[in-house]
């Protein structure tokens, strides 16, 4: 689609920065550069894509596909910095004749998993499936694999562990029940079509050296802010034996770096 994209608005002689080149900075980039305004993007890693390039199995996404809408946002006369510092002075970018600045940085922060036991073999989700995307061969997670959580980051991680060698079973170990899953119906269809074990209902608690991922069994009640029926802890547990597990319960954005660039930040971490 869309490879004759050109520029046909008039030329403005404004310059606008989009801190980030994941899917929402380069949208930006894309529709800022077709209203006219001069668009220089500037990115921590070595290449564009954020999450698509750097954390999303390529199971799920042919690389030939990203690089094509890069190529048409490059194309377009984007100006693209790659391998900046982290540290932004919007004030730096406003004094270099930056007149708008949009903030694209993802969300790249884990929510930590409060796990007891003296088990430490427990992995993040965004560290495991970038490690997934670049060295298949690095990860040693052993024969049996939980993974902590509901969403898509849950279903491909389960996925990808299952893809690697020397696994044999992969649990999803989730608190609610599927339909209050917030992960792509298709994709945890998939995963189970592969192998993968869901376990509803149930609260990982700790894990032990002996690989007992003791878990406390849940009800649901009534709904609660997300309008979803709230997990409710019963006086009952469950022990399912793993040698690790992967924690996909939630990422968020880098509040630290939004109050540098000068944002109010709220009690959630949002602007
Ligand atoms: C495993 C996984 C599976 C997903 N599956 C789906 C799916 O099936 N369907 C769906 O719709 N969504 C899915 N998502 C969500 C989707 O990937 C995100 O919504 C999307 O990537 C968000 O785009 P973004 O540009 O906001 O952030 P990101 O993709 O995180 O990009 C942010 C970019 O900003 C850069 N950056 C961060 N800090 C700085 C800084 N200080 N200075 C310069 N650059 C910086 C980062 O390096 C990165 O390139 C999935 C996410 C994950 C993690």
């Amino acid at each position: 689609y869309d490879t004759k994209s050109s520029v046909t608005a008039e030329q403005l002689d404004v310059k606008v920065a989009v801190i980030g080149a994941g899917p929402a900075g380069l949208s930006a980039a894309y529709f800022l550069v077709k209203a006219g305004f001069k668009v220089t993007v500037f990115e921590k890693q070595d290449s564009p894509g954020g999450v698509i390039t750097y954390v999303l199995p390529n199971f799920r996404i042919p690389a030939s596909a990203i690089e094509k809408d890069i190529s048409i946002i490059k194309a377009l006369g984007v100006d693209f910095k790659f391998g900046v510092s982290e540290e932004f002075s919007i004030n730096d970018l406003n004094n270099k004749g930056y007149k708008y600045i949009f903030i694209g940085i993802g969300a790249e922060v884990s929510r930590k998993l409060q796990l007891t036991g003296d088990n430490n073999n427990v992995y993040e989700t965004l560290d495991f499936l970038r490690s997934f995307n670049k060295d298949l061969g690095v990860l040693n997670i052993g024969r049996r694999v939980a993974v902590i959580g509901g969403g898509n980051t849950a279903v491909d991680s389960a996925r990808s562990a299952l893809r690697i060698d020397g696994v044999e079973k992969v649990f999803i170990i989730y608190r609610r029940t599927e339909d209050e899953m917030p992960a792509d119906k298709e994709e945890y269809e998939r995963a189970l079509e592969e192998g993968v074990i869901f376990k509803p209902l149930l609260l990982p608690e700790s894990f032990s050296k002996t690989g007992i991922l003791k878990c406390r069994k849940m009800t649901l009640g009534t709904p609660d802010s997300s309008g979803r029926r709230r997990p409710v802890p019963t006086e009952e547990t469950e022990e399912i034996t793993v040698d690790s597990v992967i924690s996909a319960i939630g990422e968020y954005t880098d509040s630290k770096f939004l109050s540098v660039c000068g944002l109010k930040i709220e009690k959630n971490n949002r602007p």
